[in-house]
């Protein structure tokens, strides 16, 4: 990583790294872009990512990484199920099998809506206060 960052400043290139490192997001990012199963479902400046995860899968991501003031006993989260198979053929969210805030209207087409100016995410019930509050 110092080599790669070290010739992104020398040479002033762009990088893109691909990772589920969320420490390493939050030391070189400036943007952060989420998958999963295929899908953008998440974007936003990494400082608005790591304050405001709004997207579940986002925010269980973020749960699972040890931070460095952690009561010693934190028992970290984990994300229940694993990724669907054939997940294209899925109509309504894809992560909704994993999902504990999950509803009849995710069953719908997520569409890929602006949380604010430069926060989009993929998830019909982001917005909801429900979903602020720990699950797992
Ligand atoms: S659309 Fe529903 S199932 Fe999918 S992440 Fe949002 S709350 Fe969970």
């Amino acid at each position: 990583m110092e080599l790669i960052l070290k010739l992104r400043e020398e040479v002033g290139m762009a990088v893109l790294l691909i990772t589920h490192d969320m420490g390493l997001v939050a030391q070189t990012a400036d943007r952060v872009l989420v998958m999963y199963a295929g899908q953008l479902i998440e974007q936003a400046p990494v400082l608005e990512l790591f304050d405001h995860p709004a997207h579940p899968y986002t925010r269980a991501l973020l749960r699972s990484v040890p931070g460095i003031r952690d009561e010693r006993d934190r028992v970290l989260a984990s994300i229940q199920g694993i990724v669907p198979e054939r997940y294209d053929r899925i109509k309504g969210c894809r992560f909704a099998g994993r999902c504990p805030h999950r509803r009849d209207v995710c069953g719908n087409p997520q569409t890929y809506m602006e949380l604010g100016p430069d926060h989009k995410v993929r998830c019909s019930r982001a917005k909801e206060a429900e979903l602020n509050e720990p699950c797992c």
